[in-house]
């Protein structure tokens, strides 16, 4: 089978490796000149790791993983609400953080450099298989729009699917060499949110959110440690300053020869760290078991999509009062069960499909 694959991110490129493995005839059309280098790192959860171990990435993981580093949920005034490991707050056994290029790197080195075709923006898509990039149009068995939020691909067949929309969020992410003896985990406050995880390499990985407008990230230097000292290391070149979109998948994931995954398909709120883990996911049922199996993990994405947003509202409820409530919940539900909560979302096996 012919497969044309428009984006070569994560889901794009983990679609190519899966098609591929299974004997198909793969062409990824990229836009970007070349691999991604953006900044920031990708956190993956059990069902992450489970997909990239299916794709042959199994070898670098492991060197990766940092499962048993203690983490802690904490209010923004210090106070411990949740006590656990890493690997226990997102779902499993295994936990690692990677740079976001690097994973980039490792899923294209999967690929021969054939495969892959940069600076080439696909301008749209039939349901009957063709691509088009301006004068030119090829023919596939099988399109796969992997083109990630604005996807050109939803929007010339899915015309009626939800719109992409801003949630209002915004944030900062950022990798820097210091290497704190604790304090790994997330930090929620009323209005934002931080996150603190060890790479592999010594290096640590600082994201924040907020849903305030044009707040500074230095007025966050009063929060616990070793949050102030991660900032005074943030260094503006190498920071990268998300706005926060999400759109909710279509009702139908694949129309005539084409399928729409990861977050082509569903771009949720960044609460539990899950869209690439779901675009790989994605990729790995698509290939492996086809455009029916995919359709029936509609299910999982819309819980996903919806678990995300309001997973962003109790992280960061807005409202003293609501702020006050969770910080109490968090206190009075004990650490494993919240552990088993909070990693639900990603527990998962291709056989359970
Ligand atoms: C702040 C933040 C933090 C996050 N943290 C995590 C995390 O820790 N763990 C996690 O699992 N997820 C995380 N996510 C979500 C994750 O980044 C996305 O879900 C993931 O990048 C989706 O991958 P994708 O391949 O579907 O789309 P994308 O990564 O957007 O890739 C789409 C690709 O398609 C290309 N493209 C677009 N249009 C065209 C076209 N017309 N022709 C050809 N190519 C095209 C683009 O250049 C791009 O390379 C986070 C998201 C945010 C916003």
């Amino acid at each position: 089978m012919r497969v044309g694959i428009v984006g070569g991110g994560f889901a794009g490129l983990a679609a190519a490796i899966a098609f591929r493995d299974m004997g198909h005839d793969v062409t990824v059309f990229e836009k970007a000149s070349g691999p991604s280098t953006a900044g920031g790192a990708i956190s993956l959860a059990q069902n992450a790791l489970r997909c990239l171990a299916t794709l042959g990435l199994r070898n670098h993981l492991f060197d990766q993983a940092k499962s048993n580093v203690p983490a802690t949920v904490r209010n923004s005034a210090g106070q411990v609400l949740v006590r656990s490991t890493l690997a226990q707050l997102t779902g499993g056994q295994e936990y690692a953080t990677v740079p976001r290029h690097q994973l980039l790197s490792w899923l294209a080195e999967q690929l021969p450099p054939d495969c892959v075709r940069y600076s080439t923006a696909v301008l749209g898509s039939h349901a009957d298989g063709t691509l088009n990039f301006g004068d030119s149009v090829r023919q596939f068995d099988l399109v796969v729009g992997a083109d990630g939020p604005k996807s050109v691909i939803r929007r010339t067949l899915w015309p009626k699917a939800p719109a992409l929309r801003f949630t209002g969020n915004t944030g900062w992410a950022w990798i820097t060499d210091r290497q704190p003896s604790s304090g790994y985990g997330t930090i929620w406050g009323r209005t934002s949110q931080f996150g603190i995880l060890p790479l592999a390499d010594g290096r640590t990985y600082v994201y924040g959110g907020t849903c305030l407008p044009d707040i500074e990230l230095a007025s966050f230097s009063t929060w616990p440690d070793p949050l102030p000292e991660l900032i005074d290391d943030a260094r503006p070149d190498q920071m990268i300053t998300p706005a926060v979109f999400e759109a909710r998948p279509p009702r139908r994931l694949v129309r005539g020869k084409v399928a729409l995954i990861g977050d082509a398909a569903h771009t949720m709120q960044p609460t539990f760290g899950q869209g690439a883990a779901i675009a790989m996911e994605d990729a790995v049922t698509l290939a492996h078991h086809g455009p029916t199996a995919l359709s029936r993990r509609l299910p999982r994405m819309l819980a996903l999509y919806g678990i995300s947003k309001a997973g962003a509202y109790f992280a960061t409820p807005r409202l003293a009062g609501l702020e006050a409530s969770r910080n109490l919940a968090l206190r009075l539900t004990p650490d494993p069960v919240f552990s088993l909560m909070a990693g639900s979302v990603g527990r998962w096996t291709p056989a359970s499909l």
